[in-house]
């Protein structure tokens, strides 16, 4: 069985890459900084470059390389918002607090777009918006209301009815949707390699092949183990999500971490290319379990979807994946997959990402529930702020707390989604 973690060289964007790779040092000896971050993903790197860029001294211990989790291989949409509708939140958190949320996860995608441009970072950005279709007629109510209500915040979505979506997708499957502009599609790793020239520029020491094996009080801060160094620092922030270990007692059992898997094809030709999801948009489904898709940088089809729970990928998940791409585009029969591989994202209970402060100076950020992108880059720079400028946080925190029968959700939630990828065969969950 194929390693789940190791799926990284198998991905289509470590063959592309136009932002160089790293190749950082381990840490070694003693060392002592002002925040120490715990992850080289998105999270972490985007909370080093904002802090450094504020004049803190900060260090990034990364257990492999920069982008080895679900940052350097993810499907590259860059999407706005939390999971959440703008009415939802404003029930959820008041009016004040909600609008403020809104527009925090609302202006994530900006952001991203914006950083790439300042920085300079060579990662293919588009901003052809983000589809979101509908699967059946009582979805699509949905849609259109989440659509009205970005409206009512002032974005310019686009309703797209039966025949407006097929045109723009290519396929015939969907109900409807609606189209958000402020999305995009970037190629991640560059995205993050980039994020990290510009954080080492900032003044930034970032580090690879340091696994964080322990992680102490002392004094008033806190004291980090690797296998060649020692690090002490005022703050520490982990940022590890679908990855988490066992540094923070019990952070890893308040998320589902479950494989997403991606397939990528060669370069379409010509008359498909024109067809299927052209222009740049990226699309994602309103299935629980949805399928997400869009052309590579080099003009490929690419589609990801739930895979499974654990390390080992399974190849029948792989194998029905494929099925479903076609079922959606019969014509890709006649173009060749020449990737295939998975990442590890971290679902939560709530759908929300959380934001934890177990012990003074300690923060853990984690469970994008597979929309980091833009998030992470926002939830970098918001709880620099914090730490640097001291502006509070406006995410709420939350306390630590395990998702209940925790051991055996995992195993559970592995045959819900072999269930559902059944019923996906048989046609029944595309209704
Ligand atoms: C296949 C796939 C497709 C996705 N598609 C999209 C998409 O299209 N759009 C979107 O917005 N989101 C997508 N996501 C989700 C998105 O990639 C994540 O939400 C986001 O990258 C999380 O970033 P992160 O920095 O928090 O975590 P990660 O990028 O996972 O980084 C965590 C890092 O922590 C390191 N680490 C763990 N333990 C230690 C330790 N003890 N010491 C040192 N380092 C440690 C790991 O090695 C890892 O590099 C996708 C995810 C996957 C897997």
């Amino acid at each position: 069985m194929n390693s789940s973690l190791e799926s990284f060289p198998r991905s289509l964007w470590w063959g592309e890459s136009k932002e160089p790779a790293c190749n950082l040092p381990p840490v070694e000896g003693d060392l002592d900084v002002d925040v120490a971050i715990v992850g080289g993903g998105i999270t972490g790197i985007s909370s080093a470059l904002h802090l450094a860029e504020a004049g803190l001294s900060v260090a990034v211990l990364e257990a492999r390389h920069i982008g080895f989790g679900a940052s350097g291989r993810n499907g590259g949409q860059v999407i706005p918002g939390l999971k959440y509708d703008p009415s939802d939140l404003v029930a959820k958190y008041g009016p004040e607090k909600g609008q403020r949320l809104i527009e925090l996860a609302g202006g994530a995608a900006d952001y991203v777009f914006e950083l790439i441009e300042r920085h300079g970072i060579r990662c293919n950005p588009v901003r052809a918006g983000w589809i979101q279709a509908a699967h059946s007629p009582i979805a699509l109510e949905a849609v259109l209301r989440r659509a009205g209500e970005w409206r009512k915040q002032g974005v310019e979505v686009e309703v797209l009815d039966r025949d407006g979506i097929a045109t723009s997708t290519g396929t015939t499957r969907y109900f409807g949707g609606w189209r958000d502009p402020r999305a995009g599609a970037i190629q991640p790793l560059d995205y993050l390699r980039g994020l990290t020239r510009a954080a080492i520029k900032a003044g930034a020491r970032v580090f690879e092949k340091s696994r964080v094996t322990s992680l102490t009080k002392r004094d008033s801060g806190w004291q980090l183990g690797t296998a060649a160094g020692k690090l002490r620092a005022r703050k520490v922030i982990v940022a590890t999500n679908g990855y988490t270990g066992d540094l923070v007692p019990k952070l890893a059992q308040t998320v589902l971490p479950v494989q997403s898997m991606q397939l990528a094809t060669e370069p379409l030709p010509a008359d498909l290319a024109r067809r299927v999801m052209p222009g740049g948009v990226v699309l994602s489904e309103t299935r629980k379990l949805a399928f997400y898709m869009r052309q590579t940088p080099e003009g490929g089809f690419m589609i990801g979807g739930r895979g499974a729970v654990g390390n080992g990928e399974d190849p029948s998940l792989m194998a029905a994946l494929e099925r479903g791409m076609l079922r959606l585009f019969p014509d890709l029969e006649r173009v060749k997959i020449v990737h295939r591989w998975s990442g590890h994202v971290a679902l939560s209970m709530d759908g929300l990402p959380h934001l934890h402060e177990p012990e003074p100076n300690l923060y853990c950020m984690l469970a994008y529930n597979g929309r980091g992108i833009a998030l992470a880059t926002t939830f970098g720079r918001m709880m620099a702020e914090e730490i640097a400028r001291s502006i509070p946080a406006i995410y709420p925190r939350s306390s630590i707390k395990p998702i209940p029968w925790h051991p055996i959700r995992r195993p559970v939630m592995g045959l819900g989604i072999r269930w559902y990828w059944l019923k996906d065969s048989l046609g029944l969950a595309s209704k």
